[in-house]
């Protein structure tokens, strides 16, 4: 069995305008109340065991349960006084499985839940958050993972000015062992998973482990964030973000594509984005494009730089384009160099690799950790490693005339496109999009 429990004590204050009446978790989406879109989802994902954590209105949630006669389990706890997230799920935590996923009752989403248990189990982690980038970093609460995806720290709005943070939002969806909680069911009678009792697990020890995904999820409780969720249903966004279905994606280079090309980037201060780099990249967002740089930082090898640093440079990366609300799905590196033989270098990252660009590694890393479909994938970037690279993939390329503009003269390569910046790299992406007619029958194949 698995159990999720969804939290729908909220009365729904700031949605009152669309509820007429009701309590938030039956808010009208699209013509489905909001919770029979996530029962649906939670079944449709493996869960066939659901707890409803009620409070407002209870009895018509109740009523709702018992006309609508889901094909699962349902049981309804009225925690009676709101406690927030955590305390209402720990006041009731004898009642609940081993193992249980914790699902928002203002949130819209698909996700892939057999898959999220799945990591959890094989980590070893106490909990696993679902974590994803958003187009408003600056000022939503941030949590810090470690190259390993554990989670080390968690960040409240508002931010220090000048410290740099992952564009990683917690997004409130998450799977729980029970064990790891009993300690906590006197200490926070009242109180909330990410604000108070994640953090205070973390300070004591707990593995939280993030889960960075595209799928979609998203809390819809005001009137202009449910209508964009509606819009998004209506045009299959949701249903594309599904993890089982083949994402196009644009790989970017870092280094005179995204930021201007100095002599090398070894601290955030080094990092200058271009101008328009954060406009071209929304645009790609928008359009639903999987957004992954793939980049040489042969920079680590020469031990210029350590993975701390560079951590710290992407932050600046993910920062500045999140000012422009954008964002990026997932950054690769090469942490090495071929060649031996200078003071300072780091034997170990000193070697012939598969990563490397024009090497494919950092690509079929990519192909399988987020199910894109070259065919409809483009490369964008200013050497000739890059185009050399997307030849071998079998992707479109686009060389930009920044940065080595191609006249670096490596590698054999013949882009499809050249744009003088990336914008005009997206205005061709976007212009030349392949047919995804295909691709109902490619899922289906891949289950
Ligand atoms: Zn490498």
């Amino acid at each position: 069995m698995v159990q999720a429990v969804i939290l729908a004590g909220g009365k729904g204050t700031r949605l009152a305008s669309r509820l007429n009446g009701k309590p938030k978790p039956l808010v009208d989406v699209d013509g489905v109340p909001l919770l029979k879109r996530q029962i649906d989802n939670l079944m449709a994902n493996g869960v066939d065991d659901i707890v409803l954590l009620v409070n407002h209105a209870a009895n018509q949630i109740e009523a709702f349960i018992a006309e609508q006669n889901f094909a699962c389990a349902v049981t309804l706890i009225d925690d009676g006084d709101p406690r927030g997230t955590a305390g209402a799920a720990l006041a009731c935590l004898d009642r609940l499985q081993d193992r249980f996923v914790v699902v928002y009752g203002d949130t819209l989403f698909d996700v892939d839940i057999t898959h999220m248990i799945d990591i959890h189990i094989k980590s070893g982690a106490h909990g696993t958050l679902l974590l994803h980038p958003n187009d408003h970093p600056h000022d939503s609460d941030l949590v810090e993972i470690s190259e390993e995806g554990w989670i080390t720290a968690f960040h409240s709005y508002p931010h220090n000015p000048g410290w740099y943070l992952r564009n990683l939002v917690n997004a409130a969806l998450y799977v729980i062992d029970k064990k790891c909680l009993t300690g906590w069911v006197d200490r926070i009678p009242v109180g909330d998973f990410a604000k108070d009792l994640f953090p205070a697990m973390l300070t004591e020890g707990a593995l939280l482990q993030g889960y960075v995904s595209f799928e979609y999820i998203k809390d819809v409780g005001t009137p202009t964030r449910l209508d964009k969720a509606e819009g998004h249903l209506r045009r299959g966004v949701v249903e594309r973000a599904r993890r089982r279905y083949p994402q196009k994606a644009v790989f970017l280079d870092r280094d005179g594509t995204l930021n201007q090309l100095t002599d090398y980037v070894r601290k955030p201060d080094d990092l200058v984005l271009f101008e328009d780099a954060g406009a071209a990249v929304h645009r790609l967002n928008d359009a639903e494009y999987r957004v992954v740089v793939v980049t040489n930082q042969p920079v680590l090898a020469r031990g210029e730089c350590d993975v701390a640093g560079l951590a710290q440079i992407h932050a600046k990366l993910e920062s500045e384009l999140g000012d422009a609300g954008a964002f990026l799905d997932a950054i690769y590196y090469c942490p090495h160099h071929p060649h031996k033989g200078y003071a300072g270098e780091v034997p170990e990252l000193k070697i012939d690799c598969a990563c490397r660009k024009p090497g494919m590694l950092m690509i079929e890393q990519a192909v399988t950790a987020l199910n894109i479909d070259l065919a409809r994938s483009w490369m964008v970037g200013d050497s000739t490693a890059d185009i050399a690279m997307a030849g071998k993939a079998g992707i479109r390329s686009v060389l930009v005339r920044t940065g080595e503009g191609g006249r670096d003269g490596k590698w054999p390569a013949a882009p499809d496109f050249t744009a003088g910046s990336l914008a005009e790299a997206v205005d061709i992406i976007l212009a030349n999009q392949q047919s995804a007619g295909t691709l109902a029958i490619s899922e289906t194949i891949q289950q």
